[in-house]
């Protein structure tokens, strides 16, 4: 036998790609392919389900081959998926042909009708059984909208001739011998059909957004086994695909976060942060999302999510919109030649404010500028807002812990030691410093920050016996840890003059 690898496939919202891990969770090789995203209307946004796929397959089909080039020996032993979450495909059970385009993610077609739903006391029972706050952004309203508005559709669907799924469902239809139509638990969570405490569909949401269940995927485990691959390369031919999980919660799996109190953020275009939260589905007070982490055996772990819109994108603002940097790595040193902001603030609220805040009425602001304002301190009151809007989340999070464990006997409330990060701007050494000075606590950036991937590659291999455990919470030895290293009444100060910031920008209410 040859040497063994493991294949994940991060089928993303801009690109798909194919990342190749050996035995020591090291990346042989990456390959990344871009597809057309399709704006047909103001806030509409889809993708084709074959440009999705055959994009996938390319990558799959380049990844191997150059795997071969480096070692020809090569033998890829499982696969496993990660995808963009919420997004809608439906496609002809029989012939496998997309009956409609994929909407996604960010699609806002059904906005209007789920925004009053906020106000429906039904608002409270969707948040109570699925752990989301009612919002376009879930996959029930766009699945609702397609049924409605494709001629024809609902009739095929209650005669059990059209399937529903996410991505990763998509995929593994497409990519198997058996034609396994499954979802695993973790996109199940994001589709607001799914009752996260009885961990199966839901009929009283299927009733209220009309969906005929025969059209749901089988919910399955994150490590289990979906099928055989059947693609073309014949080398691929037969090997297991037996890892599947949402884009976020497969990177708080690669970055071992298996224990309650464990957080990661990821610093991409948004930034998003997941803690485990145990075996307890946290019902939040502070408006973050309730959601399934990845699932290995019986054991069921929970996570409490909350998302920031304004990540690494505040640094595309500075390059492309105002063409301050040339490069988003630029901006390092730009926010480190200055002391610090001279007392300004600049709140990103270019598209409303994410967690903990669900303002969509929000708008940006510079506030506090004085005379001697110059670029660099825009750079670093820019680079400084995304920490301090992550650290609103933590804080958030914090306070839901504190709640939800406050009855127990055990003095033991899951905090967080260390926020573990990964994603393009955490490559940013002074974002990273800045943001363990004002958590409070250290940052832990591990040396491999494609733990998307390495996520879903995990599961895989878990499956087949590839790895261990271990292998999952094992420590990476080049991490690096930027420990906080800030007087506790500045970071007080700066943190009060955060919040007055923000509350500039929340207190106009709707406009
Ligand atoms: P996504 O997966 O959302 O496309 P990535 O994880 O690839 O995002 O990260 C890209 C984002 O990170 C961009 O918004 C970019 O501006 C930002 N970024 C990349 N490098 C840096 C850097 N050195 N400093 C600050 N921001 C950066």
């Amino acid at each position: 036998m040859g040497n063994g690898y493991i294949m994940a496939l991060d089928q993303g919202t801009t690109s798909s790609r194919c990342i190749l891990f050996d035995e020591d969770k090291k990346i042989v090789w990456t390959e990344q392919e871009e597809f057309p995203q399709h704006f047909p209307k103001a806030g509409w946004v889809e993708h084709d389900p074959m440009d999705i796929l055959h994009s996938s397959l390319r990558v799959m089909h380049s990844g191997l081959v150059r795997l071969r080039e480096f070692d020809p020996d090569a033998q890829v032993r499982a696969i496993g998926i990660t995808n963009q979450r919420e997004t809608v495909v439906v496609w002809d059970r029989a012939t496998g042909k997309p009956l409609a385009p994929a909407i996604v993610w960010q699609c806002r077609r059904t906005a209007d009708a789920m925004e009053a739903l906020k106000a429906d006391p039904f608002g409270e029972v969707i948040r109570q059984k699925t752990g989301l706050i009612p919002d376009a952004y879930f996959s029930a309203s766009k699945l609702q909208w397609l049924l409605e508005n494709v001629p024809g559709l609902r009739a095929q669907a209650e005669e059990g001739r059209v399937c529903f799924g996410t991505v990763d469902s998509w995929l593994v239809y497409n990519l198997t011998k058996e034609k396994t139509h499954a979802t695993d638990v973790t996109n199940a969570s994001r589709t607001m059909l799914f009752n996260i405490h009885t961990l199966s569909w839901d009929d009283e949401l299927l009733a209220y957004f009309n969906i005929p269940k025969a059209m749901l995927p089988t919910v399955k485990k994150s490590s289990d086994l979906y099928g055989t691959c059947v693609v073309a390369d014949t080398s691929l031919r037969g090997v297991p695909i037996c890892g599947v999980a949402g884009d976020q919660q497969s990177a708080l799996f690669g970055q071992g976060c298996l224990q309650a109190g464990q957080a990661k953020n990821t610093y991409g275009t948004g930034c998003f942060l997941l803690m485990n939260t145990g075996d307890k589905a946290v019902d939040s007070q502070h408006r973050l999302l309730t959601t399934v982490a990845a699932r290995v055996d019986d054991n069921v772990q929970y996570a409490l999510e909350g998302s920031v819109f304004m990540g690494g994108a505040c640094v595309q603002w500075l390059r492309d919109a105002l063409g301050i940097l040339k490069t988003a790595a630029e901006s390092e040193g730009l926010a480190e030649s200055v002391r610090d902001t001279l007392g300004a603030y600049l709140v990103p609220a270019f598209t409303g404010l994410g967690a903990p805040y669900w303002d969509p009425y929000a708008r940006g602001a510079l506030v506090g500028m004085t005379r001697g304002f110059r670029k660099e301190h825009l750079v670093r009151a820019t680079l400084e807002s995304i920490a301090y809007q992550v650290q609103d989340v933590v804080t958030a999070m914090e306070q839901d812990l504190k709640q939800a464990f406050s009855d127990e006997t055990t003095s033991d409330i899951p905090g967080l030691p260390a926020l573990k990060v990964d994603g393009g701007a955490s490559a940013n050494r002074f974002l990273m410093q800045f943001q363990a000075d004002i958590l409070g606590r250290p940052v832990v950036r591990p040396a491999c920050i494609e733990t998307t991937a390495l996520g879903a590659a995990l599961l895989a291999g878990l499956y087949v016996g590839f790895w261990d455990k271990n292998a999952v919470v094992s420590t990476d030895p080049m991490a690096d840890t930027f420990q906080p290293a800030m007087e506790g009444i500045r970071r007080e100060e700066l943190l009060s003059g955060w919040k007055a910031a923000v509350a500039s920008v929340i207190a106009g209410g709707k406009r």
